[in-house]
């Protein structure tokens, strides 16, 4: 029996996809930059099956792409190894397994879409707080495999840290599970760190159990304008002495940014002029409501008091908070449509964001004066997204070298200032040859040495993160 054949014995022939029309979405890239091949995608209902597909890939030698809601940004889900090739759907795996309200987490599959989780949690009068701009189709797998941030962790900590358990099928078929939901195990090596942020080159995340938090009661939400990144700095210091932990999000984009959003869409209101460097969208919000727009008006005046702001808007109900939201979610689509995009992800402690964004912006600018540089970022975790917008280049070699020349810069300012090149994103096929820049070579062979070690055949999508 051929593979297709068998792998439809596995999951009823209706879910092996072989159609061009039906591949063709499955095999690009969010950005429309990569296009992969593959024999089929395939689409499991569960773990059993995911175990099943995984034993036979192995014996065929069959390379199998995990993928999510297909949203990351790193050609990390598209299966580009040139060998034969599966991408594994999971989005047919939706269940909620279960909801403890006492125990404050949720089991679910890992195809859930993270709306739907969040929804879920709302049910059960619980916040689980990862909110990002794909939120509506993107899968707790791939958050999982990205280690996804989002405009929650400066309060909340990032994917890894919402992780309570995982089911993992690993490279050899075998089902490891790791889904008691404890929160406290010190009982050998806390194997589930090994799957998360590892873009599915170690094993297809079937389940998790994540963690729950009390709802907020109410939020306030403020759009602020800003001089210099120092006093965005400034701003977030006194934020943090002022209101402490009902810091939600601390948002912020540069007058580029909010410029290409108004010109790229239109349809996104935005409600002030564009007389500042920097804007600022702060959230407060706390599980006891009242008072919370007096807090946010205390913060302000303090924060102009210290001259760090020279004007700032308050959302007058949640409608308008809404829409301050949909600018800041808007900053993907708007770059996306304003030219070729080369984007960064990069971290670096906070006392250098300054250093960071100056320089960059300052090199980039030298050496393209017809790039567009926009900025948005999580600045409170040291997260600020750096993109240079060029002219589309229709020659491949071309182009890459132009982008390779602009990470080049990104690339030495993030090592001398010990940051990361990825702080949410992921090195997918995109990023790989950039790694080896800023990460210390010991750190790269103890990933090579975990990766042989679970998958010796190199079958779980092979070439990403490293060759
Ligand atoms: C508009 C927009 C805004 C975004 N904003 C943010 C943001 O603020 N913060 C942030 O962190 N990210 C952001 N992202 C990118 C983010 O990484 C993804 O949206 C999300 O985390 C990936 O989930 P996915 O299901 O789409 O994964 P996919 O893109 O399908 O896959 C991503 C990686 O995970 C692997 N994978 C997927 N599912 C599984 C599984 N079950 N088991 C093993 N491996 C798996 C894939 O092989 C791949 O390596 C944004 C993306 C978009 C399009």
């Amino acid at each position: 029996m051929n593979l297709i054949k068998r792998l439809g014995a596995i999951v009823g022939p209706s879910q092996v996809l072989t159609d061009p029309v039906d591949l063709d979405p499955i095999l690009t890239d969010w950005r429309g930059r990569y296009h992969g091949k593959a024999l089929a995608a395939v689409r499991p209902a569960s773990t059993e099956e995911v175990a099943a597909i995984v034993r036979l890939a192995r014996e065929t030698g069959t390379v199998i792409v995990p993928q999510g809601g297909n949203t990351g940004m790193c050609a990390a889900a598209t299966p580009l190894s040139g060998r034969p090739s599966i991408v594994v759907k999971l989005d047919r795996m939706k269940r909620i397994r279960a909801v403890s309200s006492l125990g404050d987490s949720i089991a679910v599959d890992a195809g859930c879409v993270l709306a739907e989780v969040q929804a879920e949690a709302a049910k059960a009068g619980r916040l689980f707080p990862l909110s990002l701009g794909a939120e509506g189709s993107c899968q707790i797998g791939g958050n999982l495999s990205t280690n996804a941030g989002g405009t929650a962790a400066l309060r909340y900590g990032v994917m890894r840290d919402l992780t309570l358990g995982l089911e993992v099928v690993l490279p050899d078929g075998r089902v490891l599970d790791l889904m008691t939901g404890l929160r406290k195990d010190s009982a050998g090596y806390d194997l589930k760190h090994w799957f998360i942020g590892a873009e599915g080159t170690l094993g297809i995340i079937t389940g998790a159990v994540l963690k729950l938090f009390p709802r907020m009661a109410g939020r306030a939400v403020a759009l602020a304008k800003l001089g210099s990144i120092g006093d965005v700095l400034s701003f977030l210091a006194l934020a943090r002495a002022e209101v402490g932990d009902r810091i939600g999000a601390f948002e912020v984009m540069n007058r580029e940014q909010v410029a290409v959003i108004a010109e790229k869409m239109p349809q996104v209101a935005i409600p002030f002029a564009l007389d500042a460097d920097w804007f600022v969208l702060i959230e407060l919000g706390d599980t006891v409501a009242d008072g919370l727009p007096a807090l946010m008006e205390r913060l302000l005046e303090r924060a102009f008091d210290a001259v760090l702001l020279s004007d700032a808007l308050v959302a007058a109900s949640e409608a308008q908070a809404q829409a301050f939201w949909k600018i800041r979610h808007s900053v993907s689509e708007s770059s996306k449509a304003a030219g070729y995009v080369v984007s960064h992800d990069s971290a670096v402690p906070l006392a250098g964001q300054g250093r960071f964004v100056t320089e960059v912006e300052a090199r980039v600018k030298a050496l393209r004066p017809d790039a567009r540089v926009v900025m948005h970022g999580h600045i409170g975790d040291g997260n600020i997204h750096i993109l240079a917008i060029i002219p589309p280049v229709a020659d491949a070699d071309e182009r890459f070298r132009q982008v390779d020349v602009i990470n080049a810069i990104v690339d030495e300012v993030t090592r001398d200032l010990r940051g990361t090149i990825s702080a949410e994103h992921g090195i997918g096929y995109a990023n790989i040859g950039r790694l080896a820049r800023v990460t210390d070579p010991v750190e790269i062979d103890m990933m090579r040495m975990l990766k042989h070690t679970l998958d010796p055949d190199n079958l779980l999508n092979p070439g990403k993160i490293f060759t």
